[in-house]
């Protein structure tokens, strides 16, 4: 991805570095060829030289961009969990992808983590990304995703003769999950995402209390995973589920729902980020009955609530991580609410705005394995920054309102918001 060459300087906003610091009321981010190359007070900066490029962020927050740490580019706002499989064939998926990273850049997250995908298309849109062909976040590409025989996402019966093929490795056993993490490997992810638990969407034979892997078949995921140099997560409810993955070495855990002091205490040890993804319940919740979830799948889901945000506070009060993740891509949490996370978070869960908007940068970033490069506003790193139009400190939800946004950039160069150019030209250069 290319960065902007020149100098920028924002200024005489409040900044919200993205480390957990107050905000300082009137700074200044000085950025040099897409790098930050001073963020502080306004008092402070250096002297600057000529030909600066100015944006006066006067009444506005100076913040990293935003990270989504459980993104699926290729969910498509499915209104049934079939829809996966059956509605559209591997070419119209990946152009709804495109759609869908164009959209979360837009919204102000200058980097993602996928959470899954079908098909292989994260790895090619990440391409499409770097090569500035489309224009999307920083993402970390996950694959097929993986689940025993009759676990979570096994849920066609087998006289539809549906294989998904596109959508995840139905395993039995330990041969077959390394097998399914080898392919991966080849496909060139970084990330696989497991099904550890079921989940309050499937009631009947796969809740949120069922265990749909072994500790065998997990640990074999991981074991061949981390030696090609892979990370693993998993959509972890129940408790069991929780510590299985724990002790088998898994790099995150999506969801954490129901943890005990026993899980709490491996997740602490082990600094093991989680990523709750909340909002999603509560849509489910409000939403659930006008897309026709029986209200036993919406009990199920308030049981998930209630026992995902006690498990999210525990693990922000004792010193844990969270990286704020939304699993966006479904009718009632369908792509573009991505910062409602952030919102449910402060009002819902109790969080503070700053807790939160750490969370969702320096965190976010930390997950993805770039903490070095970005997520907060220091010395040195990329420029990848959102100005909002507004006290975000004060008033979280501004980050739902992209027409509040003034910029958002990757690297230095504005990519979305108000300044933005309005259709940026992208030509790709055959070498
Ligand atoms: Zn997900």
């Amino acid at each position: 991805m290319r960065t902007a060459s020149g100098t920028t300087l924002i200024h005489h906003g409040q900044m919200i570095d993205g480390t957990g610091r107050a905000p300082i009321a009137d700074a200044a981010l000085l950025i040099q060829d897409g790098r930050i190359a001073y963020a502080g007070p306004s008092a402070e900066l250096p002297q600057l030289g000529p030909d600066v490029e100015k944006i006066d962020a006067r009444g506005g927050t100076i913040m990293p961009g935003l990270v989504e740490a459980h993104f699926h580019a290729t969910y498509f706002n499915i209104a049934a969990l079939e829809d996966l499989d059956i509605k559209y064939p591997v070419e119209y998926v990946a152009l709804l992808s495109s759609v869908n990273t164009r959209l979360a850049l837009e919204c102000g997250y200058t980097a993602a983590r996928s959470g899954g995908c079908l098909f292989n298309v994260d790895v090619w849109l990440k391409k499409a990304i770097e090569e500035d062909l489309i224009p999307g976040p920083r993402l970390a590409a996950s694959g097929r995703e993986i689940c025993s025989a009759g676990g979570l996402m096994d849920w066609n019966p087998e006289f539809r003769k549906i294989g998904m093929e596109g959508l995840v490795f139905i395993i039995n056993g330990q041969e077959d999950a390394r097998k399914a993490v080898r392919a991966l490997v080849k496909d060139g992810i970084e990330w696989v995402k497991t099904y550890p638990t079921g989940d309050a969407a499937s009631p009947d034979i796969n809740d949120h209390h069922t265990l749909c892997m072994t500790f065998d078949e997990m640990h074999a995921v991981v074991a061949t995973a981390h030696n090609h140099k892979l990370k693993v997560t998993g959509h972890c409810r129940a408790t069991q589920g929780i510590k299985n993955a724990l002790r088998a070495g898994y790099d995150t855990i999506e969801h954490g729902t129901f943890m005990d002091d026993e899980a709490l205490e491996l997740l602490l040890e082990r600094n093991t980020p989680v990523i709750p993804a909340l909002y999603f319940e509560k849509a489910s919740i409000e939403l659930g009955p006008e897309f026709g979830l029986p209200q036993v799948v919406i009990d199920g889901h308030q049981e998930t609530l209630d026992g995902g945000a006690e498990s999210a506070r525990r693990i922000l009060r004792a010193g844990g991580r969270l990286g704020m993740g939304g699993d966006y891509g479904f009718g009632w949490n369908p792509h573009g609410d991505y910062a409602r996370e952030l919102t449910f978070f402060v009002k819902d869960v109790g969080l503070t705005p700053l807790e939160v908007i750490t969370c969702a940068t320096k965190t976010g970033a930390e997950i993805m394995g770039r903490g070095d490069e970005f997520g907060t506003l220091e010395k040195g790193k990329l420029a990848d920054v959102l100005v909002v139009d507004g006290d975000v400190a004060a008033h979280i939800s501004l980050l739902e309102n992209r027409k509040k946004f003034v910029a958002v950039m990757q690297g230095g160069v504005i990519k979305a918001g108000q300044l933005a150019p309005p259709f940026p030209t992208m030509v790709k250069r055959e070498k």
